[in-house]
């Protein structure tokens, strides 16, 4: 029975990082990740990629030649992490032929990165509507656009690589609605050396590829009958709410809409990890200096610690693979995390979500898509009684589908004004044989 020293969950950035580091220090790793390449999201790339998509390419392959000697299990979704000595973490490999896996480790570093958070609005729903991560996803994994005709909405500077790596994958984009205006909080990323040159890069292509950008704007409403034909935008006040007289609708064939990212936390509570809210008040697993968590033998690193880029997340990769192979981080290391963390709070505070996106919902706009409960139905819960998205769940089956809540738990909670709820005793979709212990074909590198 093989037991690694280090599991790192995740090769994203953070994950890369981390298992780099300690592999370095001596340590027997393996990092599983769901995904058949390394990179994360950040570094999502083809086969062959030369890296023409990506800033900061040089980091991601200089992390890939340092991993001699590691253990990559690719494919390998964990979808419960128990515990103890060693820690145990399940897994499914493969697709069509998935079989369960079990991989042990002494130590873990948590890299499991964020998903897109959306907002709900009517017609979002709609064929043609995505999340502007997954157009992203769509791009720098198969090269291709999302659509012909596309339109790019939300908040953050996440918005800029999207509508221009749409452009250049062939897309007409016909805009990018950016429901928040400048403010003083961006000043730190302004005199930022590589953010400022990142944003003149943007605003370069964006020119080149003639694709407006407007502040205070968002897409309100997506139409069309079987699938999206035109979305409407309207001018916002500083709470999102949409001022009267300025609707215009736009027809376009794909929306990309993205109000920014939240950590995946589903095996750092497996595994006992304290949360506390972030940055911009989503819960992020609790991390002391060397990026240990509140549970035995666990450390977490990159966004499940906080949302803050890729930069960051190889900075708290780097410091978690020495912590979890007892060594010192050089000093640099540590000076970088501040100045890095700086510059995420300031992210956080100069693109937040106003609640004024409550006034874009009618009565039948769904707020959670896999069980089809409406806005007035969630309303109603909440008027019987729903203090918290579970009871919320209990009342109005909302965030009782296929995504857990993934997709609409962030909106369900500011509805109630509460904290987002993640406790998902299963982190991936499982079938009941797994459950069950089935675990008859270790894949290498894994045992049962
Ligand atoms: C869809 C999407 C696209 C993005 N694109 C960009 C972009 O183009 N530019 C940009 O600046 N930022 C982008 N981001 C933000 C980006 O997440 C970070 O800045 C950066 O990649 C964070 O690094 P990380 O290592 O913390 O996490 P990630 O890069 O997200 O890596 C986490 C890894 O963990 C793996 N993982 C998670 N859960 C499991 C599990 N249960 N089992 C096995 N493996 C698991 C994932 O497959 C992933 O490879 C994107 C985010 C998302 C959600």
């Amino acid at each position: 029975m093989t037991v690694y020293d280090i599991a790192v969950i995740g090769a994203g950035p953070a994950g890369l990082a981390a298992a780099a580091t300690a592999a370095g220090n001596g340590a027997a790793v393996a990092v599983i990740d769901a995904a058949e390449r390394s990179g994360g999201q950040y570094y999502r790339h083809q086969h062959g990629d030369d890296g023409a998509r990506h800033h900061h390419w040089r980091a991601f392959t200089r992390l890939r030649d340092r991993l001699d000697g590691v253990a990559h299990l690719a494919g390998h979704r964990v979808w419960h992490a128990e515990p103890g000595e060693p820690h145990v973490l399940h897994c499914l490999v493969g697709h069509a032929d998935e079989r369960p896996a079990t991989v042990r480790a002494r130590r873990v570093v948590l890299a499991t990165g964020a998903h897109d958070r959306s907002l709900p609005f009517p017609g979002w729903d709609l064929p043609g509507v995505m999340t502007a991560g997954g157009a992203q996803a769509l791009w720098k994994g198969q090269g291709l656009p999302a659509g012909n005709n596309v339109v790019v909405t939300g908040t953050g500077p996440f918005l800029l690589p999207v509508a221009t790596g749409l452009a250049a994958a062939g897309a007409t984009v016909h805009g990018v609605f950016e429901a928040n205006r400048p403010n003083r909080h961006a000043l730190p990323l302004a005199t930022d050396l590589s953010r400022a040159a990142e944003a003149a890069g943007y605003a370069a292509a964006l020119a080149r590829h003639r694709i407006p950008y407007r502040t205070g704007h968002a897409v309100i409403a997506a139409h069309g009958h079987d699938r999206l034909e035109e979305v409407t935008v309207a001018r916002l006040d500083r709470d999102w709410r949409p001022v009267d007289g300025t609707h215009r609708t736009i027809p376009c064939d794909t929306l990309a809409a993205g109000y920014g990212f939240t950590p995946q936390l589903e095996l750092a509570v497996h595994l006992g990890c304290e949360l506390t809210p972030g940055f911009d008040g989503t819960p992020v697993a609790v991390v002391d200096a060397a990026q240990a968590t509140t549970a035995a033998r666990v450390w977490a690193a990159g966004e499940t610690c906080g949302v803050g880029g890729a930069i960051l997340a190889m900075t708290t990769g780097a410091l978690a693979g020495h912590a979890a192979t007892d060594t010192t981080p050089p000093t640099g290391l540590l000076r970088r995390r501040t100045r890095q963390r700086r510059l995420a709070a300031a992210l956080a505070a100069a693109w937040p979500v106003r609640d004024g996106w409550r006034s874009w919902l009618t009565d039948d706009t769904l707020v959670c898509r896999c069980e089809e409960v409406t806005y007035a139905r969630v309303r109603e819960a909440v008027a019987d009684g729903a203090r918290d998205t579970r009871g919320l769940k209990l009342l109005s089956r909302t965030g009782m589908g296929h995504c857990q809540g993934r997709v609409c738990g962030y909106a369900a909670a500011r509805i109630l004004g509460v904290a987002e709820h993640v406790n998902r005793p299963l982190a991936q979709p499982v079938r009941l044989g797994d459950l069950a212990g089935l675990d008859t074909h270790p894949p290498q590198g894994a045992d049962t």
